[in-house]
């Protein structure tokens, strides 16, 4: 439960990402509109460093996955089909008498939360965002946002597989926006109303799912591990009867200790032959699988790894963030792993004479072809070390006036804050080794 220090940190923490330019209230300017989250500069690096980090591992470290990009807007019997048009839906109550409007699982009591009012009985809500396609707004020309990516996949099965002839067990993985019109958003990027998924399919032979998703389970959570997440803040969460989906044989949540709670990052589920079986049966394609070995023809079982691009964002933030005394002076530094900072590298005249700046431009000039830096010439050093602390950024380096003699820089890390001299020619070759490991 949040208590008042956790609060606290939450509150650093979205200031923090509003000063330093990571995430921003949608349409601030005209009073913000709720659930919506604009990602600014660093914001946007850190987003596509995280999924450009799942995306490798999913389809480029292996050669049994393929990418997609299925458009988000599909044809409406999709959703009807997959269950989500009759049964995506929370059960919410409203107050009589301040007219909020609550999930009917997330209240104790039969009091109104905000103002001690009478809440109204628990009705279904569906969470699917409405729009139109074409010039008529009827009942006909109804079309849904996306309210997960998944059906995108389940829909290009048979797409996929031709042209790619992969064979059984392979899957399919999709970074995509996705909509739900939740009733009680909040938590800052982690529940909001559009968010992205990063969600992979794997095709497998029914009797083999239990492997399957032990598998995926270890490899998500190693995902997690090897972007610098704690161990001791990441945990399984396995559903219960109660929870489990209709269609889900076994579930697990990826669980993190957010400072608000215990909660789930990312799902991974056995969907059985759910999925599949009923596009076949409302299309009539037989979405089935033949293995020309053992001649067997089966509807595959699927197990899903389902994650979220913004909540794994905030896991980062939440995990990076430290404010410590160096010097009797308070820092606050995000510790974020170096693979995924926004920035890598700050480049700093010492001063803005002696030809200083001239050779530090230089460095950067040789540095942005491999990685995102930044130069800063304005203020103490000191000064432009914290700024960069507080952006994550992992390294620094400093043109001083022994460089003016003998080709070296200082190159100090974030985290340590130790210097060590370096030469300007090996500068590539050594961020290399320390962001990457090669
Ligand atoms: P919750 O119980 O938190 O509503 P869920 O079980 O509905 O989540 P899934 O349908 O399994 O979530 O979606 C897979 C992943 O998509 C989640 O683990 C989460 O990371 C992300 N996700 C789902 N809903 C949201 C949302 N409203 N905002 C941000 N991310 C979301």
């Amino acid at each position: 439960m949040t208590n008042k220090k956790n609060q606290d940190l939450m509150d650093k923490l979205v200031s923090l990402c509003k000063r330093k330019g990571f995430i921003f209230q949608s349409s601030e300017i005209y009073g913000g509109i709720n659930s919506c989250w604009d990602y600014g500069p660093l914001g946007v690096e850190l987003k596509n460093n995280i999924k450009q980090n799942w995306w490798k591992s999913m389809t480029q470290f292996r050669d049994d996955i393929e990418g997609l990009d299925a458009s988000i807007l599909m044809h409406p019997s999709v959703w009807i089909t997959s269950g989500h048009v009759e049964s995506f839906a929370d059960p919410m109550v409203d107050c009589k008498s301040c007219k909020m409007r609550f999930r009917a699982d997330e209240i104790s009591g039969k009091k109104c939360p905000n103002c001690g009012g009478e809440l109204t009985e628990a009705r279904q809500f569906n969470l699917m965002f409405k729009t139109h396609m074409g010039p008529v707004e009827d009942e006909a020309s109804v079309v849904y946002l996306r309210p997960e990516t998944a059906q995108g996949i389940y829909v290009n099965f048979l797409n996929v597989l031709a042209p790619s002839r992969q064979k059984l067990p392979f899957g399919i993985a999709q970074i995509g926006k996705a909509f739900r019109n939740e009733i009680s958003p909040g938590n800052f990027i982690f529940r909001s109303r559009e968010f992205e998924q990063m969600e992979m399919q794997f095709f497998i032979h029914p009797n083999e799912d239990e492997k399957w998703i032990e598998y995926w389970k270890e490899e998500r959570m190693k995902w997690y591990l090897s972007l610098g997440i704690k161990k001791e803040n990441l945990r399984f969460h396995q559903h219960d009867k109660k929870e489990l989906a209709f269609y889900a044989k076994t579930a697990y949540d990826i669980e993190y200790n957010f400072p608000f709670d215990w909660k789930e990052i990312e799902g991974v589920h056995n969907r059985t032959d759910y999925d599949l079986s009923r596009h076949t049966q409302a299309t009539g394609k037989d979405l089935s699988y033949f293995n020309d070995q053992t001649k067997e023809r089966f509807i595959p079982y699927i197990i899903e790894t389902s994650a979220g691009v913004d909540r794994t964002m905030l896991v980062c933030l939440v995990d990076a963030y430290y404010e410590e005394w160096v010097l009797n002076e308070e820092r606050t530094v995000l510790r974020l792993d170096p693979k995924i900072a926004p920035i890598k590298a700050g480049i700093y005249p010492l001063v803005k004479r002696d030809n200083m700046p001239e050779v530090a431009k230089k460095i950067e000039d040789k540095l942005r072809p491999h990685f995102k830096v930044f130069y800063d010439e304005g203020g103490a050093i000191g000064r432009r070390y914290r700024r960069q602390d507080e952006a994550g950024t992992p390294f620094g380096i400093t043109v001083d006036s022994q460089t003016l003699q003998d080709e070296t820089v200082t190159l100090r890390e974030r985290d340590s804050m130790e210097q060590v001299r370096v030469k300007i020619d090996d500068l590539v070759t050594i961020l290399n080794k320390k962001i990457w490991g090669v």
